[in-house]
């Protein structure tokens, strides 16, 4: 028998030969603009922290206040002793948000995907999915007993192409789409693919990690963005993202819910969640219900530095959101980006390949509501000094 070890160790060094190790750094403090990571104070610009909330102190508030009331700990499954009042206000208050029937509160994002898309897609049902989305909505067909099929990226004729193949050969037809996508920043087309739903009689299941908090009104996510309301069977989400907490939901019909808390495993059978985090949940939704000033602020800041990035000379790629990509080309010159701006103090990471296309290698930077024009400014600096540098503009 081998030394696990030694076979393991073999795996990690085929990593670190291609470059591709994490080197995980750490925080030392709150995720705010100025941050302390690693013993020193740096400029975020790689937080999914997209309004700040994650510091807010009406969440933290809340989340003492639900520790001295419930306590530290849930105690159980949500099905069985699990669920306080919380997880249900919580659902509600997701509902209310989200302008559906109800919701259902899974531990996070990748969870919802993983345990939602094998029991909405069963033997005889297609699963029919962009080539571009998330490891979570992946693993969860990859899980399912459904017949799959990918078309090209946001490409709607290759979306009808899939759709005219297999129409009358299936059970249930479902889109899978991310709404934002999370390497580019671009939006997918979902009224178009909601109007072919329709035509094909498939339904949509949209997720929504990096437009909660950032698109639509108040952040309502891309299903508001379109005016899509009562068109998308599966509408998912994440907390970890724009409201800056953690757990997954997904919101649609009172019966839809009802389904999946009684099919999903990682609903059944995994603890529900601490109630200082539902509290704060709840109360990053109440923060928005109310004003859209933190959203307002992510678009102004948004526009500002894409602005600034694009009048210097940088190629922001596809990006529509406040994910912007600066595109480099080679996995070394992004590598070699991201260390030269860290040692500048601005924290923001290379995205190489296999993450995204070879040739296609950028950095990812995200602005969030918290960040003063002061700190963009300083950002700027550093990314045009370092791109001069490298030769990468002017
Ligand atoms: C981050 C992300 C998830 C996972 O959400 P978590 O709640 O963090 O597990 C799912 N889908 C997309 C598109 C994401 O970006």
């Amino acid at each position: 028998m081998p030394n696990l070890d030694s076979v393991l160790a073999a795996e990690v060094n085929s990593l670190r030969e291609k470059d591709l190790l994490w080197n995980i750094k750490q925080l030392q403090g709150p995720s705010v603009p100025r941050a302390k990571v690693d013993g020193k104070i740096v400029l975020m610009l790689c937080s999914n922290n997209y309004l700040g909330l994650s510091d807010h102190p009406a969440l933290k508030e809340a989340a003492i206040d639900a520790i001295n009331h419930y306590g530290a700990g849930s105690g159980s499954v949500r099905a069985i002793a699990g669920t306080m009042d919380l997880h249900v206000r919580l659902e509600e208050a997701i509902a209310r948000f989200k302008k559906t029937d109800d919701a259902i509160y899974y531990q996070s994002g990748f969870t919802a995907n993983s345990g939602a898309i094998p029991q909405l897609g069963l033997e005889g049902d297609i699963l029919i999915s962009d080539e571009l989305n998330h490891g979570s909505i992946i693993d969860g067909v990859r899980l399912s007993k459904a017949q799959r099929a990918i078309y090209k990226h946001k490409n709607t004729d290759d979306l009808r192409r899939v759709l005219e193949e297999g129409k009358g050969k299936y059970k249930k037809t479902w889109i899978l789409t991310d709404g934002v996508f999370s390497m580019d920043g671009d939006i997918a087309p979902l009224g178009e693919i909601s109007k072919l739903a329709q035509e094909y009689g498939a339904y949509v299941f949209v997720d929504d990690a990096h437009g909660d908090g950032v698109l639509g009104d108040h952040g309502r996510g891309i299903t508001d963005h379109f005016r899509l309301h009562g068109k998308i069977e599966a509408d998912m989400g994440t907390f970890s993202k724009g409201f800056g907490v953690v757990g997954g939901y997904i919101a649609g019909t009172r019966t839809l819910k009802e389904f999946l808390l009684n099919k999903s495993r990682t609903y059944l059978l995994t603890g529900s969640h601490p109630p200082a985090t539902v509290a704060a949940c709840i109360a990053a939704i109440e923060l928005l219900e109310k004003d859209d000033t933190l959203v307002k602020k992510l678009w102004e800041n948004t526009k500002y530095f894409k602005g600034k990035l694009k009048e210097k000379g940088f190629d922001t790629g596809e990006s529509e959101t406040p994910i912007t990509p600066i595109m480099l080309g080679e996995s070394s010159v992004a590598k070699k980006f991201s260390q030269e701006i860290y040692a500048e103090g601005v924290f923001a990471l290379p995205i190489v390949f296999p993450m995204v296309a070879q040739g296609r290698a950028r950095i990812r930077t995200m602005v969030t509501a918290a960040h003063s024009k002061e700190d963009l400014d300083f950002a700027l600096e550093k990314i045009e000094k370092v791109g001069q540098k490298l030769g990468v503009v002017k």
